[in-house]
């Protein structure tokens, strides 16, 4: 399956190389809840599951398999502007908002109807999001 991704994400001024392995390649997504990808934060990396090279799937199998990566990126994606922000790093309590994972994940799910919303009221110009003006 070809995945539409990066080979690199610029986060925050840091750039996190987006790397496809499959749980017998990365021993990282044999664990517990990072099955579907993971962000280190120490080696500036995301980790998705290629579960595309395990076994043949038909297209819209295909289709619901890249839509799922997707959105993992997305959720790692956010761990990682968590982190870099210092939020992650910050969060002194366990199950502090910045560490947790619904957040997180709502985040990764809601942000592109978010990013639309924007968009369509007019509170962010399209080219906000590829230039640092959108960071004022
Ligand atoms: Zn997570």
């Amino acid at each position: 399956m070809m995945y539409p991704f990066a080979d690199y994400v610029d986060i925050l001024g840091t750039q996190y190389k987006i790397e496809l392995k499959t749980r017998d390649e990365d021993p990282g997504l044999r664990h517990g809840d990072m099955t579907h990808g993971y962000c280190s934060y120490a080696e500036k990396r995301i980790v998705i599951n290629d579960r595309s090279k395990q076994s043949n799937f038909s297209e819209d199998e295909e289709y619901s398999y890249l839509r799922h990566a997707m959105k993992t990126l997305r959720h790692e994606i956010v761990h990682a502007f968590l982190a870099e922000s210092g939020l992650a790093g910050n969060a002194k309590m366990c199950g502090s908002w910045a560490t947790n994972e619904e957040m997180v994940d709502w985040i990764a799910l809601q942000g592109p109807k978010i990013t639309k919303a924007w968009l369509d009221a007019g509170a962010l110009f399209s080219l906000d999001i590829y230039s640092e003006r959108g960071n004022e």
